[in-house]
């Protein structure tokens, strides 16, 4: 075992604290990783805070992370020391259900093991990269291309992915009308790849305070969803839309915003249910769906994406120092677009 320096959240209720955690020696398979940025997403607080379920203390979070790798067990064979790696929402899976076997491990049947608060195959819980270090099996350990950098590519590896598989998908592309609701840590990445693979890019968002910013990065219309002309003078316009907000929503308004055989897929959580009314589908053929981070593939085919169009996340970098008041600032919508901590401040 290695003791490493990390934030971790002590309770439910207390702000985060500096400390250490123990992590596992390097085993053949697995990737040591020097930690340079790691990004801070909602699941994260979520998580902290017991809102999606009781968890154990203390917690390190953190499953946006780009660093370098500083050492490999004996049967690695992907990553070398040196390369520079990242690491997304899990760690793990079971390899031999029928999801892991179709390559969408994400969906592993017997669930994935979570990059924090996720019962490791060891036994022990998963930590987070909110630290300076971090083991991770060779398989479950990304490429980040050089034309991106780590303080950049961190929030690729959630907020990227997330949004990034159901434009895949669904196939966002030319000629594809392509609506993202809300602009926050998500939709930023959702506006900026769905423009890049070719897709006319509308946003609804509460307000247009953020316009400026939407059209700069890659969007060709964008709608306040607070005045209520957009929803019809926006009806039976979209293939699909991407809902990246986890609040609750009026679903029905905008599943009424979808073209014939049009789709909207949520990505963002909330912890209530989204009521739905049947008629709001049958009128044209539409569906509601929800998606799910991105496989290992298809995220390394997202980073390698993201290189080729010179695209990457907004972000604002932070001290360590800074978590606490940066989760306030999440909370209330004030960032533009992720917050990414600096790991060398941990030192
Ligand atoms: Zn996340
Ligand atoms: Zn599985």
């Amino acid at each position: 075992m290695t003791t490493v320096t990390a934030y971790a959240a002590p309770s439910a209720t207390d702000p985060l604290v500096k400390t250490t955690i123990e992590r596992r020696e390097v085993g053949p398979k697995d990737v040591l990783i020097e930690i340079a940025y790691a990004g801070i997403c909602h699941s994260d607080i979520h998580t902290v805070r017991g809102e999606w379920g009781p968890i154990s203390y203390p917690q390190v979070v953190g499953h946006e992370i780009a660093g370098t790798v500083t050492a490999v067990g004996s049967e690695v064979t992907l990553h070398r020391v040196g390369d520079r790696v990242g690491v997304g929402c899990m760690v793990n899976s079971c390899r031999e259900c029928e999801n892991c076997l179709a390559g969408e491990e994400q969906y592993c049947l017997n669930g994935n093991t979570g990059t924090y608060a996720s019962v490791d195959r060891d036994g022990t819980i998963t930590q987070g990269g909110y630290s300076t270090h971090i083991v991770v099996v060779e398989d479950f350990v990304l490429r980040i291309p050089e034309a991106i950098p780590f303080e950049a590519a961190a929030p690729l590896l959630c907020a990227g992915i997330t949004t990034y598989s159901p434009l895949a998908h669904w196939n966002a592309g030319p000629g594809k009308r392509v609506a993202v609701v809300g602009m926050g840590g998500l939709g930023h990445m959702a506006v900026k790849i769905a423009h890049a693979m070719g897709a006319e890019v509308t946003v609804l968002s509460q307000t247009l305070s953020k316009k400026d910013d939407g059209l700069r990065l890659g969007a060709d219309h964008y709608y306040a969803t607070s005045d209520a002309a957009t929803f019809t003078e926006l009806a039976n316009t979209f293939d699909l839309i991407i809902n990246t907000v986890s609040a609750v929503i009026d679903i029905n308004a905008y599943l009424s915003l979808l073209r014939l055989n049009g789709t909207l897929v949520s990505v963002g959580a909330p912890a209530e249910p989204l009521p739905v009314q049947v008629f709001s589908l049958f009128g044209a053929r539409r569906s509601f769906a929800g998606s799910g981070i991105g496989s290992i593939r298809e995220t390394q085919e997202m980073l390698d994406f993201c290189a080729e169009h010179g695209i990457a996340s907004e972000v604002e970098v932070i001290a360590g120092e800074q978590i606490n008041e940066a989760y306030e600032r999440v909370l209330r919508s004030d960032v533009r677009y992720r917050f990414v901590i600096d790991i060398a401040t941990l030192a």
